[in-house]
Order: structure tokens, then C-alpha cells, then sequence
């Protein structure tokens, strides 16, 4: 049999093996925390994001983006308040993840039982 023009000769062909899941250890399924869909948390947000004008208080950046994100500078997996106005910042998409991605390696590179200050760390927690 011959390719006819502008048909792909191989898309018969399904794949002869099922994919499985070979990690040893299971990723924990994703919950949100009820408290991100409460309307206090929606107030806070709203708050934080109109203080700063909907730009992003990370020194330096002052982006504003269709989606701003209300960042809690000590965030709640470490004991900060989830409704203070004052552990609230506004942070661009970038700088939102750069920081939570931070505070969680700093959050596991610690022993349980050490307080999770972000001292040292640059202006606002960061
Ligand atoms: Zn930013």
C-alpha cells in the first residue's frame, strides 16, 4: 500500500502498552483550604490587592496583571494570620510563586519543631 499524500501512514498504531503509575510514593491529592473560599478571605484579598493599588509590592517588580494575587507573608502552613491586613501583600503571578516556592523549601528544610521565621530572607518576608 502506498502514503497517499496528506495522510499520516502511522495513525492506526495505538500504543500496545498501558501507562502505569510506577512511583513508590503517592502524591498527596491536592485540598484546598476551606479558608481561601470563605468571604472573610475573599474581603482580605480584595483589601490587600486594592491597598497596593493592584500592583505587585515585591521590591522592584510593581507589575499589575489581570490577576493579582493577595499573599500572606507569613503564610498559614507557618503560623501566620490569615486575616490580618498587615501579613497581606500583593504579588504578581512571578513573584507569588517565587515566594510560596521558597517558603515551602524553607518550610521542608527544616527539622519539625524548628519556628519557621523568614528572617534574613530580604524585605516583607521573601
Ligand atoms: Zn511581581
Amino acid at each position: 500500500m502506498r502514503p497517499q499524500p496528506g495522510k499520516a501512514r502511522l495513525r492506526t498504531l495505538r500504543p500496545r502498552i498501558e501507562t502505569i503509575d510506577t512511583r513508590s510514593a503517592k502524591v498527596p491529592e491536592k485540598v484546598v483550604d476551606p479558608h481561601y473560599l470563605s468571604p472573610e478571605h475573599r474581603r482580605w484579598r480584595s483589601e490587600v490587592i486594592r491597598r497596593a493599588g493592584g500592583r505587585c509590592e515585591f521590591p522592584g517588580c510593581g507589575r499589575a496583571e489581570p490577576r493579582m494575587f493577595a499573599d500572606h507573608i507569613r503564610e498559614l502552613k507557618d503560623g501566620g494570620s490569615p486575616l490580618d491586613p498587615a501579613n497581606g501583600q500583593c504579588l504578581c503571578g512571578a513573584c507569588h510563586s517565587r515566594k510560596t516556592i521558597a517558603a515551602r523549601e524553607l518550610r521542608l528544610s527544616m527539622p519539625a519543631g524548628t519556628p519557621s521565621g523568614h528572617g534574613g530572607r530580604g524585605p516583607r518576608g521573601v
